[in-house]
């Protein structure tokens, strides 16, 4: 730092009486009027009233401004008002010779810049004032200053400040007017800034910043809005990341819990200005530099200057708060609070302590949960960065967060996203899609709603409706949806024997027990009065325990519900979407007539949608009879996604490859199977596959040991889960895009995890 000019720093403020002021004001603008004093670091500053009420702030510039640096303040006020006129920046007011500021020689003979501002209503807020809202806000309005200063540029920005946290090896020199403690204090920090930050700082994006957002420079009403940013004294060129830092330095200094309280400001700045990994990464160092360099330069100025203002104790505390908690753990959380929406901030032990606090006694999935954090295609990441092949979770066909489906969702979440009472492309073209791959070409309406359950839910109501019966008839261990009329038609979530009036049961495919048969079931529904509405078959059984193809039994138990005056709704929500491997939808591999088509988990690859397909007899007298309406069923976002899906299922050929990959793992397992009697031969089709799990001894269902078995896999890496009446069946349903290597380190990891727990 050669710079032969004069330092602001240095240089006292101007000193001047008030008659001196006022003439200042009356050659140059006319004015005259009422003078207050206001607070100035380096500058002498009134504010003025006019006879007619009219308020300015006149701002006596310190001597060692120069004429270019006067500029360089004029010229980015008014550059912001006019990228950003919502920001309050007081516009400069010229003097009356049409310039936007004159100069004067104060009582000690310097030269002095002066320049008149319109006056900002408002007052700075008192340390405590400010909650969460009011930081996140402070946040926010940080970050669309820095934008609105983006374009802006001026020769005079390289003009070198002490207060640009940059420079903070500068403040060695100032650190001897500190007492010990804070003098090492603040020397290891500038230590830590010379090793470790100053050569990404340097790296990182730069521009123009305002640079000073404390409380002293930003204006609040009484509800803590923001009314006015003033003095652009400290603005320089640097990093953009430091006008964050410097904010939150100073907004919460003295403050208790500081720490905690950075993470709205942090968060809000990252609404507007998303922070880039280096930039995040450094942010508490920043923070911690520039209560460094505060205190060295405070002390230092009280040191020369009897006339310097006293420090504020503040920076002191919170570099004692940020020492204390340590830097690194510091960052961690900044960097967090930078990424809202990644949800990385509490570790797992402490989620596993606190869920059940807020969600209750609800069912986590292993003995050890899982934490995780990212999925990419087939694999899952946890907290720890371990990863996972993923052969459990069907919702994502087209893989963990698929870059279609990002894409798409974001796009459209942008521009616009409504209910389907407007008329949009989105909802049309997806309607359009699906009954176009539907076989029967009877199936030409879709209602969306947002969930499987809400699908069958409908299904149900339009065939109540429909056929004027009330019974319904579902699997033997079914699962429909969590509604109440679809918990009823899913006898797996009835307390032990609990069947609801109106429903029956019959028995699942290939069980081993096919004594309830559809028409005994539509016949005892007949004699209880409700009669048969419809039959619901899941084509994949997949509560059941997994079974399939079963084109007969489907065939004989439709024939049966039809006979009986029911309606056959196919419920797709776990076989669609080219799962089983035959077909797009598991009931059109079977050849049959359906009534109701019910789609959900898949169709948005994990964006909320489902859907309802029937015939315009069905669908139209339900709509017209019930007014029917779903705010969010059919939501321009939601077909986005929908529409992702479908292009991509079919462009890629995932029904082919379910059908191929899921023939070879079945292959593989049957193979294990003949070596571990443990190991039933697989069921299922496509990637809908299901093992049962037995005594060695009796052949018995063992559900221990399948648990056992679910456990160890989690532990070696890969996931699978349980199904079927006596949980006992090891439930293998993998995104779609699952290859055969996939398939084999499932299977060498499955025969090693039986080898481990053999007895
Ligand atoms: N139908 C079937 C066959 C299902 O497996 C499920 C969910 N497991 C549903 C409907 C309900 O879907 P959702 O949980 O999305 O409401």
């Amino acid at each position: 730092m050669n710079d032969p000019r004069p330092d602001p720093l240095i240089e006292p403020r101007p000193v001047l009486d008030v008659d001196g002021v006022r003439r200042i004001l009356a050659e140059n603008w006319d004015l005259g009027g009422e003078l207050v004093p206001l607070h100035g670091e380096r500058d002498l500053n009134f504010r003025v009233t006019d006879a007619s009420g009219a308020r300015y702030v006149l701002k006596i510039q310190n001597p060692a401004d120069t004429a270019g640096v006067v500029d360089f303040q004029t010229a980015a006020v008014r550059h912001i008002r006019r990228v950003a006129p919502d920001l309050q920046v007081a516009d400069v007011v010229s003097t009356r010779s049409g310039h936007a500021w004159s100069t004067t020689n104060d009582a000690e003979g310097r030269r002095c810049h002066v320049r008149l501002l319109d006056h900002l209503d408002g007052h700075h807020p008192d340390r405590d004032d400010l909650v969460e809202a009011d930081l996140y806000a402070w946040g926010r309005t940080v970050a669309s200053l820095g934008r609105a200063l983006r374009g802006f540029f001026h020769r005079e920005a390289a003009y070198p400040i002490a207060w640009d946290i940059r420079r903070l090896p500068a403040v060695r020199n100032w650190a001897s007017a500190l007492d010990e403690e804070r003098r090492r204090a603040v020397l290891d920090v500038v230590s830590r800034h010379e090793e470790t930050v100053a050569p990404t700082l340097a790296a990182l994006r730069a521009q123009v910043v305002h640079n000073d957002l404390s409380r002293d420079n930003v204006l609040v009403d009484d509800r803590h809005a923001i009314t006015g940013i003033t003095d652009f004294g400290d603005m320089t060129h640097t990093a953009l990341v430091c006008d964050l830092a410097v904010a939150l330095a100073d907004v919460l200094d003295g403050r208790e819990d500081s720490i905690r309280l950075a993470e709205p400001l942090i968060a809000g700045y990252a609404s507007v200005t998303p922070l880039e990994r280096a930039e995040a990464d450094l942010l508490a160092d920043l923070v911690a530099g520039r209560c460094a360099g505060a205190l060295a330069i405070q002390a230092w100025r009280l040191s020369t200057h009897s006339s310097a203002p006293l420090p504020s104790t503040g920076a002191w505390h919170l570099l004692q708060q940020i020492q204390a908690e340590g830097l690194d753990r510091v960052a961690a959380g900044f960097r967090a609070a930078a990424e809202p929406t990644a949800y990385n901030r509490r570790s797992t032990a402490e989620l596993l302590s606190v869920r059940g606090r807020s969600l209750g006694p609800l069912e986590l999935s292993y003995r050890h949960p899982l934490h995780l954090v990212s999925g990419s295609g087939v694999e899952l990441s946890d907290a720890d960065g371990r990863r996972y092949l993923d052969a459990y979770n069907n919702v994502p066909v087209l893989g963990h967060s698929h870059p279609a489906v990002t894409a798409a969702v974001t796009a459209q979440m942008r521009l616009l996203n409504t209910n389907s009472r407007y008329l949009h492309e989105a909802p049309i073209e997806l309607a359009e899609r699906l009954t176009a791959t539907m076989p029967a070409g009877r199936l030409s309406r879709v209602l969306f709603v947002n969930s499987g359950s809400e699908a069958n839910d409908l299904a149900w109501r339009i065939a109540c409706l429909a056929t004027g019966r009330a019974g319904g008839i579902v699997t033997a261990y079914a699962y429909h949806g969590v509604t109440a009329a679809t918990t009823a038609l899913s006898p797996e979530s009835w307390p032990a024997g609990d069947r609801p009036r109106h429903i029956r049961l019959v028995d699942p495919p290939a069980s081993g027990d096919e004594t309830r048969t559809v028409s005994a079931a539509a016949a005892e529904l007949d004699n209880t009065g409700a009669g048969v509405a419809a039959l619901f078959i899941d084509g994949a059984f997949t509560s059941d325990g997994i079974f399939g193809p079963a084109h007969s039994w489907t065939s004989r138990a439709v024939a049966a519900v039809r006979d009986a005056g029911g309606l056959y709704v196919a419920d797709e929500v776990q076989a669609g979407y080219g799962r089983t491997g035959d077909h797009l939808w598991s009931f059109a591999a079977s050849g049959l007539d359906v009534d109701l088509v019910t789609l959900g988990k898949p169709m948005g690859n994990g964006f909320p949608v489902a859907a309802v397909v029937g015939s315009a007899d069905l669908i139209d007298p339900f709509i017209q009879d019930t007014d029917y309406f779903s705010t969010f069923g059919g939501n321009t976002v939601a077909c986005a996604a929908g529409l992702a899906v479908l292009r991509t299922v079919e462009q890629q050929d995932l029904t082919a490859n379910a059908r191929d990959v899921g023939a070879h793992l079945r292959r593989l397992l049957a193979d294990l199977a003949v070596q571990d009697d443990r190991l039933a031969t697989p069921r299922g089709w496509g990637l809908a596959v299901g093992v049962d799990v037995r005594s060695a001894d009796t052949g018995n269902p063992a559900p221990e040991l399948a648990r056992r078995l679910v456990d160890h896999m989690r532990e070696r890496g890969v996931l699978i889960g349980l199904t079927g009446a006596a949980r006992s069946t090891l439930k293998i349903r993998p995104p779609l895009v699952f290859t055969t290597a996939d398939a084999e380190r499932l299977v060498s990891d499955l025969e090693a995890s039986l080898s481990d727990l053999a007895e």
